[in-house]
């Protein structure tokens, strides 16, 4: 992990195509948004692979903002490290199969959530309304393995 804090509404490019505002926090109070660098490079990455532009429907939320939103309390968006997205052209469903390298990964409808959460256990949830195929996925060890393979990548 490797959090941090930006100006709210001020465009800093941390990516190729990803600047700090597209992480703002959606209510009109706070002043500062959080952002897991770390997380940013796998977005990046992300948006590489599958070569289509990447919306950022939610990503840094303040406490007050994700409780207002019934948010869950230990939510990874207040730590920075969470986007929930949408890939244009893609179904939700496609977007979440390529994002197994993501420890936290949450299906549902009309988005994907990702996140980067520091824990060596992975989180798998699917609220989609039609809980149809839900791949097993990688192991936490292979998970850990795909981190290890694009960071070596990064270093190249
Ligand atoms: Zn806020």
């Amino acid at each position: 992990m490797n959090v941090k804090k930006f100006k709210k509404g001020v465009k800093s490019k941390l990516s190729k195509n990803f600047a700090s505002i597209e992480f703002d926090c959606s209510c009109k109070k706070c002043t500062e948004t959080l952002i897991d660098l770390d997380h940013v490079i796998k977005l990046q990455k992300l948006r590489d692979d599958l070569g289509s532009s990447i919306k950022i429907n939610s990503g840094y939320r303040c406490p007050e903002h994700n409780a207002n939103i019934g948010g869950a309390k230990q939510s990874q968006h207040v730590l920075g490290t969470a986007t929930d997205i949408v890939v244009k052209d893609m179904a939700p469903d496609e977007v979440a199969d390529s994002c197994e390298y993501f420890k936290g990964l949450g299906r549902y409808d009309s988005f994907t959530h990702i996140d980067s959460r520091d824990r060596i256990s992975k989180a798998r949830w699917d609220n989609r309304s039609k809980k149809e195929h839900l791949p097993k996925g990688p192991s936490n060890e292979e998970i850990d393995k795909m981190l290890q393979d694009i960071e070596d990548d990064l270093l190249k």
